[in-house]
Formats: C-alpha cells, sequence, structure tokens
C-alpha cells in the first residue's frame, strides 16, 4: 500500500520499528493509526470509529476517556514532576500506593516496590529471589520453573519466563536457569480419556517430577499467570492449583503470581489470586494498575521474602537496584486515582454484573463450524478457531478473523487462530453486544470467503 507522502503512515514507515510486527510486511502494509478514544471507543486518523475489544494490551480498565485520570496526572506534574525513591528519598504518591497495594494484597505482604512495565517486575522478581537465596546461604537455590505458553514479558529474565516460541527464537533464549513445565491447556494437553481432574493431578506430577530431577534444593521459584493470556487465554483445569500448590510448598520454592493481566478485577475478583484461592509469596502487577494511561508496575513480597533481602542488603551496604522512573510519581498518583475510581464506581461490581453476558456471547460465537473452543473468565475471554479446516498454515486463519473484525470496527487480538477478548471494564452489555455482533459477522464472512 503507498501512503502519501509526509502522511504520519509513511513517516511511521520510514522512521518507527514495531513491537510484534513482521517488519518487511510493515512496510508495504503500514500502521492503522489510531488519533483519540473515548469509553470502549478509539478513533483512527480517518474518523472510523472501533470498538477496542483488547483494553489496548489487556490493560486500559477504565476505557479511554477517563478525564479524572487526566486530571490526576496534571496536579501531579504542578505539584513534583518527578522524583525518586532511591537512597532514603520518597514521595507522597509513591507511599500512598504502596501502602494501598498492601492492604488490597489476597494474602498478607509486607512490601511494594515499584518498576515501570510488567516485564521488569518479573526481571526484578528473579533478582530479589537469586539475592535471597544467597542471603539464606543457598547459593546453589537459583532455578526458576514457569509453563509452555506463561506470558511474563520480554527482558532477557522475562522473555526466559515466558513459555512461547517467538519470544526465544532467534534471541538465544531461555536463560539457562529457567525452566517449563506442563501447559495446563485440558483440550490439546490432555491424554485420551484422561479426566480434567486427572490432567490437573498431571500437570502437578509432570512439576514435581521436574523439581525431583533437577533436583528441589536447586529450584527457587515458580512463576504463573493465574489465567494464562497472551498464551491464548487459558483457564485452568479443574483442581488445577489445589494441586499444584501443595508441591510448591513441599519443596519450600517461592510462588510469585504474575497479576499482570489478571490483576484488578479481569478476573471478577480483586485479583486472579483471589479467584482461584493462590497463596503466592510475591506478587507482579501492572496494566490495570493505571489502567496503562501511564506505565507503571509493582511487586508485592511477603516477609518471608522481604526479610532476607533486607538483610542481605544491609550486609552488602545496599540493594543496589532500582530504576530511574521507579514509582514515578505522576504515575503512581494516576494509578492511585484509577484505584480510587474503580472503587467508588464499582468496577468490580459491573464486571460481575456483565460478565455472565460476556461469556454467554464469547460461547456462542464459538457455536460457529470454524471454532474449535471458547475459554474464558469474567471479562477475558478467546475462541480458538480450527485452521485445519482451512487447510492453511497455523495463525492464517486467525489473521484473517482478525483482519475482518478490524474492517468492521472491532480491534480484538489473534495469537495464532486464537482471537481474544479483554474489553474495557467499564463496558456496557449493549457494548458487548456490538462487539460480538461484529465478531459473528466477521466469522461468517471469512467462512464463506474460504468455502
Ligand atoms: N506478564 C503478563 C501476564 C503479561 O500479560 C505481560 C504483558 O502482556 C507482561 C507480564 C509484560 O508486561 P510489559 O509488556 O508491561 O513488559
Amino acid at each position: 500500500m503507498s501512503h502519501l507522502p509526509n502522511s504520519l503512515e509513511a513517516r511511521d514507515v520510514a522512521y518507527q520499528l514495531h513491537s510484534y510486527t513482521d517488519a518487511r510486511r510493515h512496510e508495504e502494509a503500514g500502521p492503522l493509526v489510531i488519533e483519540r478514544g473515548e469509553g470502549v471507543y478509539v478513533y483512527d486518523t480517518s474518523g472510523k470509529r472501533y470498538i477496542e475489544g483488547m483494553a489496548g494490551l489487556w490493560s486500559v480498565a477504565l476505557g479511554f476517556g477517563e478525564k479524572r485520570l487526566a486530571a490526576a496526572a496534571a496536579r501531579q506534574m504542578e505539584k513534583l514532576p518527578y522524583y525518586h525513591t532511591f537512597a532514603h528519598k520518597s514521595h507522597a504518591p509513591s507511599v500512598e500506593l504502596a501502602e494501598k497495594l498492601v492492604a488490597m494484597a489476597p494474602v498478607p505482604m509486607s512490601k511494594a516496590y515499584f518498576t515501570n512495565s510488567g516485564s521488569e517486575a518479573n526481571d526484578t522478581a528473579i533478582k530479589m529471589i537469586w539475592y535471597r537465596s544467597n542471603a539464606l546461604g543457598q547459593p546453589e537455590r537459583k532455578k526458576i520453573i514457569s509453563r509452555v505458553k506463561g506470558y511474563h514479558g520480554v527482558t532477557i529474565a522475562s522473555a526466559s519466563l515466558t513459555g512461547l516460541p517467538n519470544n526465544h527464537r532467534s534471541f538465544d533464549l531461555p536463560i539457562d536457569k529457567v525452566l517449563h513445565t506442563t501447559c495446563p491447556h485440558y483440550r490439546t494437553m490432555a491424554r485420551p480419556g484422561e479426566s480434567e481432574a486427572d490432567f490437573a493431578r498431571r500437570c502437578a506430577q509432570d512439576l514435581e517430577e521436574l523439581i525431583l530431577k533437577e533436583g528441589p534444593e536447586t529450584v527457587a521459584a515458580f512463576f504463573a499467570e493465574p489465567v494464562m493470556g497472551a498464551g491464548g487465554v487459558i483457564v485452568p483445569p479443574q483442581g488445577y492449583w489445589e494441586a499444584i500448590q501443595p508441591v510448591l510448598k513441599k519443596y519450600d520454592i517461592l510462588f510469585v503470581a504474575d497479576e499482570v493481566i489478571c490483576g484488578f478485577g479481569r478476573t471478577g475478583d480483586a485479583f486472579g489470586s483471589t479467584t482461584y484461592g493462590l497463596e503466592p509469596d510475591m506478587m507482579t502487577l501492572s496494566k490495570q494498575l493505571s489502567s496503562s494511561y501511564l506505565p507503571i508496575s509493582a511487586l508485592l513480597v511477603n516477609e518471608k521474602v522481604y526479610a532476607p533481602i533486607a538483610d542481605e542488603s544491609h550486609a552488602i551496604g545496599t540493594w543496589g537496584h532500582g530504576f530511574t522512573g521507579s514509582g514515578h510519581p505522576v504515575a503512581a498518583a494516576v494509578a492511585l486515582e484509577n484505584l480510587k475510581i474503580m472503587e467508588e464506581r464499582d468496577v468490580l461490581g459491573h464486571v460481575r454484573q456483565v460478565a455472565p453476558h460476556f461469556q454467554a456471547r464469547l460461547r456462542a460465537l464459538a457455536r460457529h463450524p470454524l471454532a474449535v473452543e471458547a475459554r474464558g473468565i469474567g471479562m477475558l475471554g478467546a475462541v480458538e478457531f480450527s485452521h485445519e479446516m482451512l487447510r492453511d498454515k497455523p495463525g492464517a486463519l486467525g489473521g484473517r478473523i482478525f483482519a475482518a473484525m478490524q474492517e468492521k470496527g472491532l480491534i480484538a487480538r489473534n495469537l495464532y487462530d486464537t482471537v481474544a477478548f479483554c474489553p474495557p471494564l467499564i463496558i456496557s452489555e449493549d457494548e458487548i453486544d456490538a462487539m460480538f455482533d461484529m465478531a459473528e459477522a466477521a466469522v461468517a464472512e471469512v467462512a464463506k470467503e474460504t468455502g
């Protein structure tokens, strides 16, 4: 496609390398330039309106036009636009947000530590875990287990945790201390005749076997999303967490719950850990924490994690870690306002009210002959389509459906042949209907084209 010289599209192609994009294809196709947002909608530069069915990147809980978040940012910008939390310095927004997050945590947590992205939070978690093992005089306890299809970010360590081929291929990852255990996707991973409960138990057995093979004294932590997001919205089978958690406790392995997508209402509870009765030692939070109006992430750690780290920092003289933007006052002020609005408007109550309708429409979409499965919980869902029906390569059908949806004014996300939906939490029932009406029309169109 050729773009007008000097247009945003042409300048984008000329100057910008995009995340998760085939760069050569982008040179041909160019970008979709989004100009503004309001509620669950975003608008491109031609004025075309789209329902943002992914809340950006699973993140804009309050929608795209929340004036109070803009006002909170402006107030803080004028008062103290920047300060840091290095070397005993602090500021009110970081203190208030740390206090708030520790109070909100579903299990007793001791401290919050601020970072700027989910990847940084998970990367920092690994550094904390290694530092702690050294502090405890267990330098051999450094291995980390995560899961095939888990998503934990893209820095060298967090991309290693991520269990998806495209995050490893040609990057020389994963690093050697990171291991992956079974993906808890019942439909594709269960053996013939295996019940969901038996499959869940086998996932826990696989984890235990890996720990025993590696040597329990070498395994420090297990990272997992309560519900997998970018791996294809994989909801754990019945009994999964009940079987996994005792294995971790048995070998004194720390549990890090990656709540970057699930946190702050996505699953219909404050945290995914609440929904599934998880008892993590550490939690990583981001995305809906600030509705992504500004980048901020946080790591919550319990006393068992904090105390040895504090001792080690005392022995060395410092906890030699921190980002210039950690706990940025403007991002923290926006996050605080975001959490306040969620409480005042009872966004969680709203999610509980509309989620059954969202899930019903998701399942109705999956009754199409091209679909093989619907998965989801709360306001998170996906439909997997069958590329075999098309006799095309994996991902081709998902890509076509995604494109047809976008054409109709719906932005969803295709993860190979799975199409994910994760709209702003404030979405109304009518908007849910509009979203799935477009999705159904797009699938019908693709089915007709492909015969
Ligand atoms: N963890 C989970 C569960 C995520 O979904 C993501 C991003 O999608 C990350 C971590 C990484 O966050 P970021 O993109 O902010 O680095």
